[in-house]
C-alpha cells in the first residue's frame, strides 16, 4: 500500500499497534537509513519514523558520494555491510578516482549520482529489510523512564507514544532550522520541508549543551539554457572502480561534467552586494563548513584570486537540473541571477531554484560516548549532522555505528567501537566525542595518523570480520569475504617461500643490488623497477592471482617501511606528550602546516603537546610535524650550548 495523506494514519497504526520495537530510528536521511538497515540486519525489530517518507535517502545538497577521506568512509560502511556504497554503484553517473596519481592511501573515489536513482536504490535496500518498518510522522519528544535516565519510547505529533528499547536520533539540519535567502528568513529543515522544534526543547530540558551551525547550497540551473560549447569537459574514468566490495561492475551510463570559472565581473557583483548576503549582513551568526565555503566567503577570504572553479554537475540522466558546484550562496535572488549570468557558459542561464543557507541546532558531541550513546540518557544514540558534522558520508558512518550499538544493547552484546588505528570511522567518532567541534566537521585523510594502514581498498580486510562478530554482515557478504581472506592467506604463504637471487633476477632483465640476498616477491616489489608484469616472466602462475589480492599484497609490501615509521612516530608522540612548547615559538616557521592548523595554534597558544592534541581540527600529522620541529630546536640549542662551553 502506498503512502497517501488519506491512508497515512491507517498505515502508521498498522505498523506500530501493540508492538514494542527494539530500536526506533528518528529520521530517514543518510544516518537514519544506515542505522535502520544495520539494526534490522542484526535481527532487531526496527521502526524508522520520518517526517516525509518520500524524502527517505534524499541528498539535501550536491548529488555526489565520496571524495578524499569521504570515499574511505563509504568503503568502511560497505565493509560493515551498509547500503551507501551499493546505492551509489546503482546510481553513479560519473565515477572518478581523485588523487589517482598519488599513493593508494590518499586516493579518493567519488561519484556523481543520479539523485532519483540513488534515492530509489536506498529505498529498495530498506524495503528488503525483514525486520524494518517505516512510518511517516514527526517525533516531538522522547518518552523517558521516571528518573529520566533511560528512554522508554518516542512521542509522535498527535501525542501517541511508541514504546521501544533504544533510540537512534538522526534529525540532520532540521532542529530549529532556518533558511536564509538574502534578507528573507523561512523556518524549514530543508527547502520545502518543515523544521523540527519539539526535540530541541527536549534536549534543552534534559540539560544538553546545544550549539548553532550553518551550511549552504548553490542555485540550480536549467541545462537547456547553458552554453557548453567552450567549456572544459570532465568525463568519467575509463576504468570504473565500484564503491562496494560486492559490486562486480557499474552498469549505468556515464556522463560528463563541465568546468567553468567565476571572473572579475562575478567578483565585482558579489563584492558590491556582500552586505545583502545573509552571511555578511549579520543575519547569520553561526559557523559554516570551512572546506565548503560559500562564494561570498571565497571572495572575501581569497581576495588575490581572480577566478574560482565551478563544476557543472548534472543531477541525473533524465533531468535538466544542473548543480553548479562551487557557488553556494545566500545572496538575494536578483543578485544570484546577475552573478550566475556573469559566468562563462551561463550568460543566458535560467535559475530553477535559488541557493540558500540554513542554520540549525546541533548537540555538542562531547556529551556522547564512543558508541554514540548519550552520556546523560541511556539507550539514546545520536548520529549524523546533529552531532556537528557535515556530509552524507560522515552522517552514514555514524549511523551505522549507532545502529549497530543500539541493536547490540538490546541483544546484550559487546559495544562496537572502532579505534583510530582500525578505521576512519574510528577517527571520526574519536574526534567528535573527545575533541568536540568548533565548526561543521568533515573527514579528510590528514585527520588519520594511521592513514597508510587505513586504505580504502583494504576496508573489508580491516572491518568485515569485526562486523561478522557483531552479527551485522549478511551471509552473501560473509561468504565472499571469507573466500577472499583465505585466498589471500594462501597466496601469501605460498609466495613467501619462493625466492630468487639478484643474479638470477638479472637473467630476466631485472636489475637490483647484486648483494647475493635471496628475496621473495613481497621483498622484490619494494624496488621501483619491479612490478607484476616483470615478475610474471619469472613465475607465470602470478597471472592467476586476482587483481585485488595482488594489489593488496603489493601495497602492503611497498608501505611496510613507511608504516613502521608511522607507528614509531605515534609511539614517540605518546612518550613526549608532556613536552613543553617554548613561549617564543613561531608556529608559522613549522613546515607543512595548513592555514587551519596555524590559525588554531596561534589562537590557542598551547603550552605543551598534550594541549595541542586536544585542539579540535589539529591533525595528527601536524602534531608530528610540531614534535619534529621541537626536537630539532632542542638539539640545535644543545649544540649551541656545547659550542659556547667549548
Ligand atoms: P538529513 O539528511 O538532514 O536527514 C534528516 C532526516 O530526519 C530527514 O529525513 C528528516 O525528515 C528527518 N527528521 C527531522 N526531524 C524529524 C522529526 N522530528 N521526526 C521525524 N523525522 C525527522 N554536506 C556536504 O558535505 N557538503 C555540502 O555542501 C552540503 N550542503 C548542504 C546544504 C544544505 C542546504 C543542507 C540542508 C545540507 C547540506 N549538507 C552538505 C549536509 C548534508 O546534507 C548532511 O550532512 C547530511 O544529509 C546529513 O545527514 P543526516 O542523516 O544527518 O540528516
Amino acid at each position: 500500500m502506498r503512502y497517501t495523506k488519506k491512508n497515512k494514519e491507517k498505515l502508521n497504526k498498522s505498523k506500530i499497534e501493540g508492538k514494542i520495537h527494539d530500536v526506533v530510528i528518528i529520521g530517514g536521511g543518510h544516518a537514519g537509513c544506515e542505522a535502520a538497515a544495520a539494526s534490522s540486519r542484526m535481527g532487531c525489530s526496527t521502526l524508522l519514523i520520518t517526517n516525509n517518507v518520500s524524502k527517505i535517502g534524499e541528498m539535501s545538497c550536491n548529488p555526489s558520494i565520496g571524495g578524499l577521506g569521504k570515499g574511505h568512509l563509504v568503503r568502511e560502511i560497505d565493509a560493515l555491510d551498509g547500503i551507501m556504497a551499493k546505492a551509489i554503484d546503482k546510481s553513479g553517473i560519473q565515477f572518478r578516482m581523485l588523487n589517482a596519481s598519488k599513493g593508494p592511501a590518499v586516493r579518493g573515489l567519488r561519484a556523481q549520482a543520479d539523485r532519483k536513482l540513488y534515492k530509489k536504490a536506498i529505498n529498495q535496500f530498506l524495503n528488503n529489510e525483514k525486520n524494518l518498518n517505516i512510518i511517516e510522522d514527526e517525533v516531538i519528544d522522547i518518552h523517558l523512564s521516571k528518573k529520566e535516565h533511560r528512554v522508554k519510547g518516542v512521542i509522535l505529533s498527535k501525542g501517541r507514544i511508541v514504546p521501544c528499547g533504544t533510540i537512534v536520533l538522526t534529525t540532520g539540519t532540521f532542529l530549529n532550522g532556518i533558511i536564509h535567502l538574502g534578507e528573507k528568513k523561512t523556518k524549514a529543515g530543508r527547502i520545502g520541508e518543515k523544521a523540527t522544534y519539539g526535540l530541541s526543547k527536549t534536549f534543552k530540558k534534559l540539560g544538553f549543551k546545544l550549539g548553532r551551525m550553518k551550511t549552504g547550497t548553490p542555485p540550480r540551473i536549467d541545462k537547456k539554457t547553458i552554453n557548453f560549447k567552450n567549456l572544459n569537459k570532465q568525463p568519467s574514468d575509463k576504468t570504473i572502480i565500484p564503491f562496494s566490495f560486492l559490486t562486480k561492475k557499474v552498469e549505468i551510463d556515464q556522463i560528463c561534467c563541465f568546468i567553468t570559472t567565476t571572473n572579475k565581473k562575478t567578483h565585482k557583483i558579489i563584492e558590491k552586494n556582500i552586505k545583502k548576503s545573509a552571511i555578511y549582513s549579520g543575519q547569520i551568526k553561526s559557523i559554516g563548513p570551512r572546506y565548503c565555503p560559500s562564494i561570498e566567503d571565497k571572495i572575501v577570504k581569497f581576495k588575490d584570486k581572480d577566478k574560482h572553479h565551478i563544476f557543472l554537475e548534472p543531477e541525473g540522466l533524465d533531468t535538466n537540473v544542473i548543480y553548479p558546484n562551487g557557488i553556494s550562496t545566500s545572496l538575494p535572488e536578483n543578485i544570484q541571477k546577475k552573478m550566475v549570468n556573469s559566468i562563462k557558459g551561463l550568460e543566458n542561464a535560467k535559475i530553477l531554484q535559488y541557493g540558500y543557507a540554513i542554520e540549525y541546532d546541533y548537540i555538542d558531541p562531547l556529551q556522547l560516548s564512543n558508541t554514540l550513546e548519550t552520556n546523560k540518557i541511556s539507550n539514546l544514540f545520536l548520529a549524523g549532522q546533529i552531532n556537528g558534522t557535515t556530509g552524507y558520508e560522515e552522517a552514514a558512518a555514524q549511523g551505522i555505528i549507532a545502529g549497530i550499538n543500539a541493536a547490540s544493547k538490546i541483544k546484550k552484546k559487546n559495544k562496537f567501537i572502532l579505534s583510530r588505528s582500525e578505521a576512519y570511522i574510528g577517527v571520526l567518532i574519536d574526534d567528535l566525542v573527545n575533541r568536540g567541534v568548533t565548526e561543521p566537521y568533515r573527514m579528510f585523510t590528514s585527520r588519520a595518523e594511521y592513514r597508510l594502514i587505513l586504505r580504502s581498498e583494504n576496508a573489508d580486510l580491516r572491518l568485515t570480520s569485526k562486523g561478522l562478530e557483531m552479527g551485522c554482515i549478511s551471509n552473501k557478504r560473509g561468504k565472499k569475504f571469507k573466500e577472499k581472506k583465505s585466498l589471500l592467506e594462501k597466496i601469501k604463504k605460498k609466495y613467501k617461500k619462493i625466492t630468487i637471487t639478484p643474479n638470477k633476477l638479472k637473467e630476466y632483465g631485472i636489475k637490483i643490488n647484486l648483494d647475493g640476498k635471496k628475496r621473495n616477491i613481497f621483498e622484490l616489489l619494494v624496488f621501483k623497477n619491479v612490478n607484476r608484469k616483470n615478475l610474471e616472466r619469472i613465475w607465470p602462475n602470478i597471472k592467476n592471482i586476482p587483481n585485488d589480492i595482488f594489489e593488496e599484497l603489493e601495497t602492503n609490501s611497498i608501505y611496510k617501511g613507511y608504516i613502521e615509521r608511522q607507528v614509531q612516530d605515534i609511539k614517540d608522540l605518546k612518550k613526549e606528550e608532556t613536552m613543553m612548547i617554548p613561549d617564543d615559538i613561531n608556529f608559522n616557521k613549522i613546515p607543512n602546516l595548513s592555514n587551519e592548523v596555524l590559525e588554531k595554534l596561534n589562537y590557542v597558544k598551547p603550552k605543551n603537546l598534550n594541549e595541542v592534541t586536544k585542539i579540535s581540527g589539529i591533525t595528527p600529522a601536524a602534531i608530528i610535524n610540531l614534535l619534529r620541529f621541537l626536537n630539532k630546536k632542542k638539539k640545535n640549542s644543545f649544540k649551541n650550548k656545547k659550542k659556547w662551553i667549548a
